[in-house]
């Protein structure tokens, strides 16, 4: 199509070329003029219907499709019931999906580490959970226990989990000496314990759509999740999200669909937005110098939520953004990769 408008293009140059240059025979003024008008009129005519075939197939969105779900790493079965694991270990800070899959299931549970993670019921038969691992947990073998209640008789699968080293770098971070303040173990206590309370809600069902997790903007990554920082005053911290250097005023999008559960300053994060996906599932964005939303507010997948800034603990404009997962700091850069499933209408929570 392009290919052949482009031909016609360049015909209607090289006759004006060849009439320029006398290549064309002319024997008589008004029939080659004739000719040369009606011959352009047609080519003006075949070029914008060309064009408007092209502009209506370039309006027309893609249908969506959604990934199908992948081969499982791993699968368990008792009794009727199949166990599939969608890794076959995780690093520090990562985040694991199990699904469950059998007739006459009730509810299920997984169990690692003292915590107790619900299945949700998705479609049909299939029941999912995910797994968070702390970015503060020790890399190591863990027991992964999951029972599983249905009327036929209960079951239990004992598996275990293997953490890998995630290998987070060390940095240090010199503030500006107005914002050195905001270094003090205090206040940092308070935030954790602030943004604890905020993402302590655990939606029962998935809050995001088919189009899952994306960047909140297409710049690059620069500071890596995790990172162990030393701030100016010899104090140790830990790096909580990933960064990504913005000038200010740079439109930011939710990771996800989700509900707006903060907007609004906090002394480190400064303008900060926090998004529940569900499932206990949360997305901080943070040093904003425009907010885009307001807390309880439904947000749409790339929806964009606020404008990038130098608010809070920050020596230069940049996004900060972050994940939590049932109390835990997770790296998000995983939720862009891994295969999620659909929420569908149907949705049931396992108890
Ligand atoms: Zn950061």
């Amino acid at each position: 199509m392009h290919a052949s408008l482009l031909n016609q293009r360049l015909l209607l140059y090289r006759w004006d070329a060849w009439y320029d240059l006398g290549l064309i025979d002319t024997p008589s003024w008004s029939s080659a003029l004739k000719s040369m008008l009606l011959f352009r009129a047609i080519t003006a005519l075949l070029i914008c219907l060309l064009a408007t075939v092209a502009s209506a197939q370039g309006e027309i969105p893609p249908a969506f499709q959604p990934e199908p779900r992948p081969v499982p790493a791993s699968v368990h079965a008792l009794a009727d019931i199949r166990l599939e694991l969608y890794f076959s270990s995780l690093k520090q800070g990562g985040v694991g999906l199990l699904r469950l899959d059998g007739g006459g299931v009730a509810g299920a549970q997984a169990e690692v580490r003292g915590e107790i993670i619900p299945f949700f019921r998705q479609d049909g038969d299939a029941w999912y959970a995910l797994v968070a691992v702390d970015m503060n947990t020790s890399p190591g073998a863990y027991a992964l226990n999951v029972p599983v209640r249905r009327g036929s008789g209960d079951v239990s699968f004992a598996l275990e989990l293997r953490v890998e080293s995630a290998g987070f770098i060390a940095q240090t971070l010199d503030l500006p000496g107005d914002r050195a303040w905001l270094e003090d173990a205090e206040i940092e206590n308070q935030e954790y314990a602030a943004l604890d309370a905020l993402a302590s809600a655990i939606s029962p069902v998935p809050l995001w759509d088919e189009t899952g997790f994306e960047l909140p903007h297409a710049s690059e990554l620069t500071s890596p999740f995790g990172a162990f920082r030393q701030l100016s005053n010899e104090r140790r911290t830990r790096h909580t999200g990933w960064d990504q250097n913005l000038p200010s005023g740079s439109p930011v999008r939710a990771l996800a669909a989700g509900l707006a559960r903060f907007a609004g300053q906090l002394d480190i994060r400064g303008n900060y937005v926090l998004i529940d996906h569900g499932l206990g599932l949360y997305s901080g964005y943070a040093h904003f110098s425009e907010l885009h939303v307001a807390a309880g507010q439904r947000i749409e997948a790339g929806e964009i939520i606020g404008f990038s800034g130098n608010s809070g603990r920050s020596s230069a404009p940049h996004l900060h953004w972050e994940t939590l997962l049932r109390g835990h700091w997770v790296d998000g850069a995983a939720l862009l990769d891994m295969w999620l499933p659909t929420p569908s209408a149907s949705v049931d929570a396992a108890s």
